[in-house]
């Protein structure tokens, strides 16, 4: 195990419920330092470059209108194991498969408006950070 920092996003379904304390709260009580936030309105284009990576899915044009419809809280989290610890705390993307006591079996509404987005790994999570918080120094 080893301190790592991860992004976290309260996409714009949470923020518009008003879950964003909620949230915060819930990754507060689950060890997480906060490092970094910003309250961002992403533009259509800058919701594409950061989920590029699913460009050609058929849930892509979808995705990045909705994480573009309103505000999100981007934030930077720290500690032990962070990147899989947010991961377990956030729960399934699906929230009907999320686990009793996630912050998307709590607060997403469906598949796609589910609450939070989390870094899925160490290289996906340096880069994301960059993304919203070019910046944070990262070692
Ligand atoms: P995230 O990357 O947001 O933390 P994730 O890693 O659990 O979520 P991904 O497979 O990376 O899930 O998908 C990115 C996002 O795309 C999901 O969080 C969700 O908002 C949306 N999404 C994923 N699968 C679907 C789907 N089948 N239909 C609609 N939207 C989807
Ligand atoms: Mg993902």
């Amino acid at each position: 195990m080893s301190v790592e920092r991860t992004l976290t996003i309260i996409k714009p379904d949470a923020v518009q419920a008003s879950h964003v304390g909620d949230i915060v709260k819930m990754f507060e009580a689950g060890g997480f330092k906060i490092i970094a936030a910003r309250l961002v309105r992403l533009t259509k284009r800058k919701a594409e470059g950061f989920y590029a990576v699913h460009r050609a899915r058929p849930f892509f044009e979808s995705l990045t209108e909705f994480m573009s419809s309103g505000p999100a809280l981007a934030m930077v989290l720290e500690g032990e194991n962070a990147i899989a610890h947010l991961r377990e705390v956030m729960g399934s993307t699906d929230p009907a498969q999320a686990a009793a006591g996630t912050i998307r079996k709590l607060y997403a509404q469906n598949i796609e408006r589910n609450a939070v987005h989390g870094s899925d790994g160490p290289e996906t999570a340096a880069f994301e950070i960059s993304y919203f918080f070019p910046g944070i120094e990262l070692t």
